[in-house]
């Protein structure tokens, strides 16, 4: 309902700068970048090879083979997929979707149709990644809730927004921060509350962007260790 009313006001106010390029965007559909900017942007259509765990890209041509990145083989979810690189226009949409909770009919598409083509059919939950309290706080929305809601609008498959939660508030990742601080910060962030709905599911988590999988691994770690089955990961973007 709300967002309908926000479609609706976010039409009147149209045209508005691509907030990639700063140039007009003529179509409300493709939300905060505009035309040229989605162009540009390296959206996976599954003609590349991407590492068969982490999703990383890999190589422009298709591989015969299961290939791996091998940066992720300690990671503990099984599977990680996003729409495409973090760049023009899907960074556009990341940085928005942290303050507004809306998702434009172009990602909305991008989104449902990366997860149809994805290996991750055998979902029977989606959880999308907690924020603290804190920072629940301070932007009035989890914009991995938005996101989960639209997949869950239509596949049907139940979200659970209960049974992970993030107990520890971590500074917000800079980008001078390196693998290792960034894991530190989301080590031991994250718990389950309650182990029986997610035993035996197979779990499908949702973030806005994948860095460098280690919130999304911590994540399946915890669910795993509570009796999850299956823990695959789904994000708009992710950084290269
Ligand atoms: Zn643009
Ligand atoms: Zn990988």
């Amino acid at each position: 309902m709300l967002h309908k009313i926000y479609d609706s006001l976010l039409t009147l106010v149209y045209p508005q700068a691509c907030q990639s390029c700063e140039k007009s965007v003529e179509n409300s559909a493709d939300g905060v970048a505009c035309n040229s900017c989605w162009k540009q942007t390296r959206i996976f259509s599954g003609a590349e090879t991407l590492c068969h765990k982490c999703g990383a890209f890999l190589y422009e041509k298709p591989s015969d083979y299961q290939t791996f990145c091998h940066q992720c083989d300690e990671h503990f979810y099984d599977m990680a997929r996003a729409v495409g690189i973090y760049e023009d226009a899907l960074s556009a949409c990341v940085l928005n979707l942290k303050r507004e909770p809306f998702v434009a009919q172009k990602l909305k598409k991008l989104f449902i149709s990366t997860f149809a083509d994805s290996p991750f059919q055998d979902a029977t939950r989606i959880i999308p990644v907690p924020l603290s309290k804190k920072r629940f706080l301070e932007r009035g929305f989890n914009q991995a809730e938005v996101l989960a809601d639209t997949l869950a609008k239509e596949t049907k498959i139940i979200v659970d927004k209960q049974s992970l939660v993030r107990k520890i508030h971590s500074p917000i990742h800079r980008a001078a921060m390196d693998r290792k601080a960034r894991e530190m910060s989301v080590k031991n962030a994250f718990e389950v509350k309650r182990p029986r709905l997610v035993e035996n599911k197979n779990i499908l988590l949702i973030d806005d962007v994948f860095t460098s999988g280690a919130t999304a691994s911590f994540c399946a770690k915890v669910l795993k260790e509570k009796g999850a089955d299956k823990v695959y990961v789904l994000t708009v973007a992710r950084t290269v």
